[in-house]
């Protein structure tokens, strides 16, 4: 049997090539980019690690279970469970109130939250977390706006804390994106937490090439066919502008949520408070990610300006130093069909190349780390069903 070739070396392409590797299969894998991980990318400067988009890996994610399994997520350190809600001088901590009695109910001082949006919440959380996250890929969505509406949040809470929290994860703001995503994220955080890596995100993907044999490995490939096959088109962007600081700002482990409605910044965080290795000895790193709307490629923000933000939003001067910002204009895909993983599409054959091609390009099911790896692994399986 000729070699298989997997073309792309993002988590999808490289989950399939590990597995291959683990069977003693032979392969080759076919990366365009100089760099592994696709998506998964961290630029190290100066002893910071700079993640390309504010990325968390949500520990909770069924197929992380081969990662998991292999020991690659042991040393994985977890943010807190909720969010500061950071408006006119106001920092509200919003934590799970299971999981942070009591403090979790100290966002009842907070004007925009009601104490039956808390009691929705636990309701919320209690009906999810014993599903199992393929139900909620099915049935006809709703946009996950329409399905918090139904749910009975107060519009305040919708507006100060779903908004904020959930444009970090889907990088859109009018909160369009089925609501079968937002049930999976949500159910992911219910029952695990959002976790960094040591060293930024792309040390997942490091860990896995570190795994495989380098002979069949190839960077800066020119593959002379395209991948077939459904392509993706249209992406969301997203923009980090990250900052040396000398403290964790009083943020600690929890991230920091824009709830004014106004303003560039979507979300603020301190990574190196979870993982200490994201910056030097006696420093912090201060990560900026901005509002998908401020995010695109027009949009010229200085770093300067966005520090003036920061401090608005948290009431304090800040000695800080810009480091870099990075723009991810293609962050993630706007157009998948919002399934819970591949389907079978006998319409598209994944070997239509020299030897066995696989293409593992971009997400299929839909735009989360969940579905990227079910993707690797049902490349995988595609080959072993030959
Ligand atoms: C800022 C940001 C935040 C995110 N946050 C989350 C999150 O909180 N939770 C979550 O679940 N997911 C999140 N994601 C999404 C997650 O990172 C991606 O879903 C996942 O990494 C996609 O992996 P992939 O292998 O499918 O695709 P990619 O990572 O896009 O990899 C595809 C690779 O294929 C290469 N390629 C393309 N064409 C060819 C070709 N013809 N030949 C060879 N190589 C080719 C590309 O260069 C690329 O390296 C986030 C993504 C970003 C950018």
């Amino acid at each position: 049997m000729p070699d298989v070739q997997i073309y792309g070396g993002g988590i999808a392409g490289l989950t399939a090539a590990l597995l291959l590797e683990e069977q003693k299969q032979t392969y080759q894998l076919y990366e365009t980019q100089s760099h592994w991980g696709g998506k998964l990318q961290t630029t190290q400067q100066d002893g910071f690690a700079l993640d390309h988009g504010f990325q968390v890996i949500q520990s909770a994610y069924p197929a992380l279970e081969i990662y998991h399994k292999r020991g690659y997520l042991n040393d994985a350190l977890a943010f807190g469970s909720g969010a500061w809600l950071l408006s006119n001088g106001r920092k509200t901590l919003l934590a799970d109130p299971l999981r942070e009695f009591p403090r979790g109910l100290a966002a009842l001082g907070h004007p925009g939250i009601k104490l039956n949006d808390v009691f929705q919440v636990v309701k919320l959380r209690n009906s999810l977390i014993n599903q199992s996250p393929q139900t909620f890929f099915r049935g006809n969505p709703i946009t996950t706006l329409q399905y918090l509406q139904s749910c009975g949040f107060s519009q305040s809470f919708i507006e100060s804390f779903f908004k904020p929290f959930f444009t970090g994860i889907f990088l859109e703001e009018a909160l369009n994106t089925p609501h079968s995503m937002f049930q999976f994220v949500f159910w992911a955080l219910a029952k695990g937490n959002a976790c960094l890596l040591p060293g930024g995100i792309q040390t997942l993907p490091n860990r896995i090439v570190a795994s495989l044999n380098p002979n069949n490995l190839h960077l800066n490939a020119s593959p002379d066919y395209r991948a077939e096959g459904r392509t993706l088109q249209k992406h969301f962007a997203t923009q980090a502008h990250y900052f040396a600081v000398d403290t964790h700002l009083g943020l600690v482990k929890f991230i920091g949520l824009n709830a004014t409605n106004h303003g560039n910044i979507n979300l603020i965080a301190i990574p190196s408070a979870v993982q200490s290795g994201y910056a030097p000895n006696g420093k912090h790193l201060l990560c900026v990610s901005l509002k998908p709307s401020s995010s695109n490629g027009l949009a010229q923000i200085s770093p300067s300006q966005i520090l003036t933000e920061v401090e608005h939003l948290l009431s304090t001067k800040i000695s800080a130093q810009w480091l870099n910002t990075l723009a991810v204009p293609q962050a993630l895909p706007s157009d998948t069909p919002y399934l819970y993983g591949d389907e079978p599409q006998p319409e598209t054959p994944t070997s239509n190349g020299p030897g066995n091609a696989l293409y593992a390009t971009g997400n299929i099911a839909n735009p989360s780390l969940n579905a990227a790896i079910l993707h690797g692994m049902s490349l995988y399986s595609s080959v072993n069903c030959r």
